[in-house]
């Protein structure tokens, strides 16, 4: 599991499957287990409980103190090969994305990537993994009807985080897992501090995004005014990312980022499907858009027609004003 600051310092994600993990063991009739690695971690296994974990499995390990893809895939396929588990859900992190398809070829499964829907087939009982595929152009639904465990990495924001239950109590147990230094092929030498700061949208409570209708660059500098005035960070639809306004990893959508963020504010966005996609769980939307009937107003809590280019900036002194 992904450590970061969230609730007691976990990603978000972490506590959305937990959430999911839920219910679908519910259906199941199992239990949900929740696996903490790392260095001294011992303090964060009530969070998980209290989010929906009936049991925590603990690997408390010097050589997990960081991710490295060996140790961590030695100690989650020496505690998959003996507990036998059904399902086995993985955040879509970078680190997700490089420990999930280790961890599965390893335990000769197969593994559903990116998912953005996670249900059970009432009959078979076996998982139903929903994902983006050929570019996004369909959702596909994936089983894995002849391998165990059913393995899946979960996209970041597409299910909600669980509401904590902080009378919920639950087990924890201790797992060893003998990882020696000879074990990890990659040693890291020292970390850097990224010069740029690294931004993810996804754990973000109030979103600013721009759209074709920024029509330039220098128009998100605005749209950052703005975000900056209200605590958020700025995002952007697929047409603003491929304009060069805006990086990659600030896209909202289908073949972007699923966010929802508590305020989720588009400027100068028309609301397509695959933009909706992305954003429409967002607790409050507001719209600025010239075009009325724009897709995106029918989402909009809150619709303002108009120029953004007038409103953003009567919006920023309002705000400052208050
Ligand atoms: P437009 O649709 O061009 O809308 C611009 C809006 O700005 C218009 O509504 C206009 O009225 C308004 N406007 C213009 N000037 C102003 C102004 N001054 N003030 C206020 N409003 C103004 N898109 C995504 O966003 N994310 C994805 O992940 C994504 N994935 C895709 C995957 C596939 C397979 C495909 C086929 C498409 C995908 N798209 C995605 C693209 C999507 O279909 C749309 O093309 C895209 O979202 C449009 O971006 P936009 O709303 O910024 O631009």
């Amino acid at each position: 599991m992904d450590t970061k600051r969230y609730a007691l310092s976990f990603l978000k994600v972490s506590l959305e499957l937990l959430g999911k993990a839920r219910e679908i063991a519910d259906k199941l009739d199992g239990e949900v287990v929740a696996v903490l690695l790392g260095y001294e971690v011992d303090k964060l296994t009530d969070t998980l409980i209290h989010h929906g974990a009936d049991r925590v499995i603990l690997i408390d390990n010097i050589n997990l103190k960081h991710y490295t893809t060996d140790a961590y895939t030695k100690a989650i396929c020496e505690l998959a090969n003996e507990k036998k588990p059904e399902i086995i859900f993985i955040g879509a992190t970078y680190i997700g994305r490089d420990l999930g398809p280790r961890v599965a070829a390893r335990l000769k499964t197969g593994l559903t990537a990116d998912c953005t829907g996670l249900d059970v087939d009432d009959e078979t009982k076996n998982l139903l993994m929903t994902r983006p595929a050929f570019g996004g152009n369909i959702m596909a639904t994936i089983e894995c009807p002849n391998h165990r465990p059913q393995m899946s990495t979960v996209r970041p924001g597409v299910f909600n985080v669980p509401c904590a239950d902080y009378a919920r109590k639950g087990e924890v147990e201790r797992f060893n897992v003998d990882i020696k230094e000879d074990d990890i092929k990659v040693k890291i030498e020292e970390i850097v501090k990224s010069m740029k700061e690294k931004i993810d949208i996804t754990e973000a409570d109030i979103i600013v995004a721009g759209g074709r209708g920024v029509g330039n660059k220098e128009g998100f500098n605005l749209l950052k005014e703005l975000a900056d005035v209200l605590g958020g960070i700025v995002a952007g639809s697929r047409a603003a990312v491929d304009s060069g306004w805006i990086e990659k990893d600030r896209q909202v959508g289908q073949t972007g980022k699923t966010v929802r963020p508590k305020l989720y504010i588009a400027c100068g966005i028309s609301g397509a499907i695959q933009h909706l996609a992305g954003m429409q769980e967002s607790e409050y939307i507001v719209a600025i858009n010239k075009d009325g009937d724009a897709p995106i107003m029918s989402v909009a809590d809150l619709a303002i027609v108009g120029d953004l280019y007038k409103v953003v900036p009567e919006l920023i002194n309002e705000i400052k004003a208050y």
